[in-house]
């Protein structure tokens, strides 16, 4: 009788999460000839495709479809959330279909269960169906993901408290929603409230900025963009009791610089960020190290314990899609006994507000600290052709470069399609390009990417479409 026969399966390669760190790592596995067993207990893609990145893209293109009118039509349209919420399913539907076809076209054996290591080398899978298989491996990487965290609010417990689990699948538009969390998550779901119609939008965040990791003056200018569009900022403010007031209505009491404010509110979004998925995996059995539940690695991807590999929202200082999706591939080339190891330095992060915001590199103050002289060269998009012509003339591209080599170490931008135009500057900050091959590379007209080059020429006070900048 074969293992496989006693429901023990032998895998060069255990994955344990079918997200996007999960995924990509075992396709990768599975490319250089590995054979790959993938565990996952609910739906492959994870939080990225299922409840994360894809569906609220889906629902922000739903109320973005608004804003390009122009004044070019005469009827004014009303917000369907049932429709919005129809299509951003069938899209969330469509790309899960994609990731299982693609699994299995490259021979990765998925098991839809709940993995939990029990020795080393094993992992026990509870199947979604009741029974248990044990599946041996020489390798395993851990790609469980992460869950919202909750903080420690009175009240917080209640109804009409939700997470952006919750969020993605409203029935109905709130009027009055209050959002616990400044980072890049509570930003677009405030777009997403703002575009589907909701009249009071209240966005806290306890720290002095909104993302308050990335270059200030851009994370300042979106501050003062949402403000003029209605929406209420408040930063230094945390929430400190939530409590139910007349009407169906939530009481939110929230200290500021000014002193406890009240808000009564039909809807609050905790978006305070995510706790890594590593409880409850066995990790302490084989020796795998949790700092506050996160599974410390270092560049290979690789934890404490040897052979057993962790990427992306479990073990990840960015927790972005991307990067666990590099991760992954980092991680299945180690296992499968190549060498490769991640570089942080250009990854991209991408906030899908409208305009986008987009960063790479340094942000100017930490430029400062660390290489002390350096310059800043900034183009408006108000001066860009392509910007005019779509509507769209808010914003700004931020360019930070070395004061004596020229090389470019950061890059930040609010502008339109910001998630796109950030790649040639994270190409710039791989290749350690300096100022002048971005400014001496023409761009075409009429687009966006100009005002990249803009930027680079007004380090050097070059700029064309705008006046000399003045340099300190
Ligand atoms: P996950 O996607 O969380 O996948 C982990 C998988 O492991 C899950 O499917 C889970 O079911 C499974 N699992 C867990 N434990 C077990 C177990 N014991 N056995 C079997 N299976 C298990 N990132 C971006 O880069 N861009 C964005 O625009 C973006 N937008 C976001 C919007 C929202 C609302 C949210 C919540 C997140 C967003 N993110 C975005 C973050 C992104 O979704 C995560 O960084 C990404 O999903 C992490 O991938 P992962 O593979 O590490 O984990």
């Amino acid at each position: 009788m074969t293992h496989e026969a006693q429901n023990t399966f032998e895998a060069d390669l255990i994955v344990i999460g079918g997200g996007p760190g999960g995924y990509v790592a075992a396709i990768r596995a599975a490319q250089l000839g590995a054979k790959v067993y993938l565990i996952e207990k609910e739906k492959l893609g994870g939080v990225c495709t299922n409840r994360g990145c894809i569906p609220s893209k889906a629902l922000l293109r739903n109320v973005q479809m608004f804003s390009p009118l122009l004044g070019c039509f005469e009827d004014l349209l009303s917000f369907n959330i049932s429709a919005a919420m129809e299509r951003k399913t069938a899209i969330v539907e469509t790309l899960v279909k994609g990731i299982e076809t693609l699994l299995k076209r490259n021979r990765v054996n998925v098991i839809y269960g709940s993995g939990r290591i029990i020795a080393p080398n094993t992992v026990t899978v509870e199947l979604n169906g009741g029974q248990r298989i044990d599946v041996k491996g020489r390798n395993i990487i851990i790609a469980t993901g992460s869950t919202p965290t909750i903080p420690l609010i009175p009240g917080i417990d209640g109804p009409k408290v939700i997470t952006t689990d919750q969020a993605l699948d409203l029935l109905h538009v709130p009027e009055n929603v209050l959002i616990i969390g400044g980072g890049a998550i509570g930003l677009e779901f405030s777009f997403i409230f703002k575009g589907m119609g909701s009249r009071q939008i209240v966005l806290i965040e306890m720290m002095p900025n909104i993302l308050p990791s990335e270059d200030e003056e851009v994370t300042s200018q979106m501050k003062l963009f949402m403000q003029n569009k209605g929406m209420t900022v408040l930063t230094n403010a945390r929430a400190l009791r939530i409590s139910d007031g007349k009407d169906q209505k939530k009481i939110v009491v929230v200290s500021t610089i000014e002193g406890e404010k009240e808000f009564h509110v039909d809807t609050i979004l905790v978006a305070t960020g995510r706790t890594p998925n590593s409880y409850g995996l066995g990790l302490e059995k084989i020796g795998v190290e949790t700092i506050h539940n996160r599974v410390p690695v270092n560049t290979r991807m690789q934890t404490s314990a040897p052979g057993v590999f962790a990427v992306g929202d479990v073990a990840s200082r960015f927790m972005l899609a991307h990067v666990a999706m590099a991760e992954g591939v980092v991680a299945a080339e180690n296992a499968v006994g190549l060498s490769n190891a991640i570089d942080y330095l250009s990854i991209p992060k991408c906030v899908y507000t409208d305009p986008e915001l987009a960063f790479v590199g340094f942000s100017e103050k930490d430029a400062r600290e660390q290489f002390g002289n350096v310059n800043v060269g900034r183009f408006p998009l108000f001066a860009s052709g392509r910007a005019v012509t779509i509507g769209e003339t808010t914003g700004i591209i931020k360019i930070v470069s070395d004061g004596i080599s020229g090389r470019i170490l950061g890059v930040h931008m609010m502008a339109p399609y910001a998630s796109e135009l950030i790649h040639e500057c994270a190409l710039a900050i791989k290749l350690k390009a300096t100022i002048n091959d971005l400014a001496s590379t023409v761009h075409a007209h009429p687009t966006l990417a100009e005002a990249v080059r803009e930027a680079a020429l007004d380090t050097k006070g070059e700029a064309i479409h705008i006046l000399r900048h003045k340099h300190e």
